[in-house]
């Protein structure tokens, strides 16, 4: 079956990371742009989609203030290059405004509607790195965003030292996890203030609340960027500040960022996932609560480098969750059918889940999950053996287990 241009897209992005922040005017949009700037300055391949569709600073902070998208020869969009740095892609919402003073009066459904174009439509290159300038908030556009990615990389949580802006920090740890979202980690932006006339950093906010509020979620602070008026004046020119005032204290902590990012991302990717499958004679067994056999891959930079089927311990749903997470290192399982109680036990340790497969090689399963063609199908149907819902695709076509 011939790939949907969204999951074309996807396979063509290496690293995708999403920019977020608890509340607005923290320097979300400033930390996105530097990233994207510093990544692309150590000769990657940079996409940078602005979907803070109510207040899209992305094309001003670029230089590309009302340069419009434009189409290939097939009528797709394609992303805006920026002059001084052509590795550099744009997609943003200002580039689809008549004006950059006409308001963003969409709802809901519309600007979900036009995060999942700019993912779908546009014909993005081949990309080392996606970096998204989400809108503030734990709402619907960043929730849009991740489900409509599936595979985000990580989150960069953007925040001032102030206990009101970490208090929102908290709930955006909180949504990163419940969406089982990598956390990269934490910068804390507007750190004191580094005076003009002798260079010395005052600290204004004055609290430890950043590195505290790291510690509690288990990430870290990726690096502390000072009040610098010369911020402000780069990203009004649509000048790169990381690498314009790259000597300057807050230049230097954009750029420890970036290369942390660059760092974990490589991280993530070159990691070793133990995926497992219900199987039975290297067939996917529909109905997980009953398998005698797991089968489980080792997948490393979309290969597999390891298989083996193993007959299952005896125990209860969650007694094998926990066996196959905590002896099998086991991170992403792929079954037919599921109930929601071993559904939810998988969650609670973290675990990927993709429920509805139908019947299959399981070799034949594994390739789907590394061209990132399954999706988790979260229908639920009654009268499981064990009174438990049934997620559905316990049968070849999705249907009931019944
Ligand atoms: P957000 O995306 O969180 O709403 P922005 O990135 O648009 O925030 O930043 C808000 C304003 O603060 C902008 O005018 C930006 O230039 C300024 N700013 C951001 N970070 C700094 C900084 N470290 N020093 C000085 N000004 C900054």
């Amino acid at each position: 079956m011939a790939q949907s241009f969204l999951q074309e897209n996807l396979n063509k992005m290496k690293h995708k990371i999403v920019v977020m922040s608890g509340k607005g005017g923290v320097g979300k949009s400033t930390v996105s742009v530097n990233l994207a700037y510093y990544l692309a300055s150590q000769g990657k391949k940079v996409g940078l989609l602005d979907v803070d569709v109510h207040g899209p600073s992305v094309a001003k902070m670029t230089g590309i203030e009302g340069v419009r998208l434009i189409a290939d020869e097939n009528g797709r969009p394609i992303p805006i290059q920026v002059p001084t740095q052509p590795n550099l892609y744009v997609v943003t919402v200002a580039s689809i405004l008549e004006s950059p003073d006409d308001p963003v009066v969409w709802r809901g459904p519309a600007k979900n509607g036009v995060i999942r174009q700019f993912l779908e439509e546009v014909c993005w290159p081949e990309l080392d790195f996606l970096i998204v300038d989400c809108p503030p908030g734990t709402g619907d556009e960043p929730l849009s965003v991740i489900q409509t990615i599936g595979d985000v990389t990580g989150t960069v949580i953007v925040s001032t030292p102030q206990q009101v802006a970490l208090l929102d920090v908290r709930k955006s740890l909180k949504f990163a996890g419940l969406l089982n979202l990598p956390v990269l980690g934490i910068v804390e932006n507007m750190s004191g203030f580094v005076c003009p006339c002798c260079g010395e950093t005052v600290d204004i906010f004055k609290t430890d609340g950043t590195l505290e509020t790291a510690k509690d979620f288990e990430t870290e602070v990726l690096g502390k960027i000072p009040l610098d008026p010369q911020v402000v004046n780069a990203t009004d020119s649509g000048k790169p500040y990381v690498t314009s005032y790259a000597e300057t204290t807050a230049g230097k902590a954009m750029a420890q960022i970036g290369q942390k990012v660059m760092d974990k991302a490589e991280e993530i990717a070159n990691k070793e996932i133990v995926v497992a499958m219900p199987s039975e004679n290297g067939m996917l067994n529909p109905h997980f609560g009953h398998t005698k056999y797991f089968t489980l891959f080792t997948v490393k930079q979309k290969e597999v480098i390891a298989e083996e089927e193993l007959p299952v311990i005896e125990g209860s749903h969650a007694e094998v969750i926990a066996w196959l997470k905590n002896e099998k290192k086991v991170e992403v399982i792929i079954a037919g059918g599921m109930g929601d109680g071993a559904a939810n036990a998988c969650r609670s340790f973290g675990m990927k889940l993709f429920r509805g497969t139908g019947e299959g090689k399981c070799t034949s399963i594994i390739e789907l999950y590394i061209a990132k063609s399954l999706t988790d199908r979260d229908g639920t149907c009654s009268g499981h053996g064990d009174g438990e819902g049934c997620s559905g695709g316990c049968h070849s076509g999705g249907g009931c287990c019944h």
